[in-house]
């Protein structure tokens, strides 16, 4: 991983690595992951008796937390690439979205929520904002709602109701054309406290649907979204601005190259397998600086990239981590090859 240095910020699109430490669940490590300066490479285990090669790759960022040396990338370090140019981009009434890509067990969620004492970008972001809010009273009045949904299989689930009716909502159009979950919850938040309750809430509906959470939750995409509105008064008339950020954790990358699976693990896979490729397309075209304006970006083909349609692209900031473990060469070499791809 070769890190480009200085990070453009100008850019729409970023796309970032992080490799986490190992942990003691960790069975098998059949890579080394290394860094020297800015340069991080993926090697086979030497004790490894199969055919692998070293390979490097280059990304905006590369964030090592395999171990606490002086390159250690804390969760305040992740946090500083994309968070307060993605708050002021949203206070600025422009749309956000972060996502969280990888093999299950690779630092996904622990990435985007962190833990208790290491809080990830999810609590960090909600931090800053309701604090910005605070110093913006006087200037303007801002409200904040949340929603929370998954997808699986293609369809939307809604994560903060437990209503029947809440498991296959459908994705329309305003009359603005900006996509939207019809029938989806939303709740008015005012601190980081009722934030995090309404993501642990989302969380514990995600996980009725499984009698094993980590399993279920590897095989959905969770969206977790917060709309800005922000009315200034400003010469006797008032502007509105409205924006969303989404934060996204994505279903674990291993489903895409899943084989010798049948009938519903099957579909599972292949939908998995859709909502990333297509999001990998849409992230890489609108990355591309040889970008023509006739080129159709490929939104409509997942549920996924048509709900965030209006989250990519345009005047909206995107930003992937990838993340890594060093416990398998072939999905970790699979996730950099995508976030490649993506840049
Ligand atoms: P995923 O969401 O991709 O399935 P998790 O975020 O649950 O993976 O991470 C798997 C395990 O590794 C968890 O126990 C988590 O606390 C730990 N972990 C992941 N990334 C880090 C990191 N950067 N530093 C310390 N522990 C980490």
């Amino acid at each position: 991983l070769r890190c480009k240095s200085p990070v453009r910020d100008s850019a729409n699109v970023k796309v970032a690595v992080r490799v986490r430490p190992l942990i003691a669940e960790d069975a098998e490590v059949s890579c080394l992951l290394s860094m020297a300066g800015q340069d991080t490479f993926l090697s086979p285990d030497p004790t490894s008796t199969r055919q692998q090669e070293k390979r490097s790759f280059t990304f905006d960022k590369s964030f090592w937390s395999a171990s606490k040396d002086s390159n250690f990338a804390s969760q305040e370090d992740v946090y500083e690439l994309f968070g307060k140019e993605f708050l002021d981009h949203s206070l600025e009434g422009y749309n956000t979205c972060i996502f969280a890509y990888g093999q299950t067990g690779s630092g996904k969620s622990y990435t985007m929520m962190g833990t208790e004492s290491e809080p990830g970008i999810i609590p960090q972001l909600c931090s800053d904002l309701f604090e910005r809010i605070e110093q913006l009273q006087g200037i303007s009045s801002v409200s904040v709602r949340a929603s929370f949904c998954e997808i699986y299989n293609e369809q939307v689930r809604d994560l903060l109701s437990n209503a029947k009716t809440s498991t296959n909502l459908k994705i329309r159009e305003n009359s603005s054309r900006e996509p939207y979950v019809e029938g989806l919850s939303e709740f008015t938040v005012k601190n980081v406290a009722q934030v995090l309750k309404y993501l642990k809430q989302g969380n514990a509906i995600r996980a009725t649907a499984s009698t094993n959470m980590n399993s279920h939750s590897s095989r959905s995409h969770a969206v977790f979204s917060l709309e800005i509105r922000q009315l200034t008064y400003e010469d006797g008339g008032t502007e509105e601005k409205r924006s969303l950020l989404r934060l996204v954790d994505l279903a674990g990358s291993e489903r895409t190259n899943a084989t010798g699976a049948t009938g519903q693990r099957l579909r599972e896979g292949s939908n998995i397998n859709k909502s990333l490729v297509t999001l990998g397309r849409v992230i890489s075209a609108l990355a591309s600086d040889r970008r023509s304006t006739l080129q159709v970006i490929p939104y409509r083909e997942s549920v996924l990239t048509r709900l965030l349609q209006d989250s990519l692209g345009g005047n909206s900031k995107t930003a992937m981590i990838a993340c890594i473990s060093p416990t398998n060469y072939e999905q970790t070499l699979s996730t950099l090859r995508y976030a490649v791809q993506a840049k």
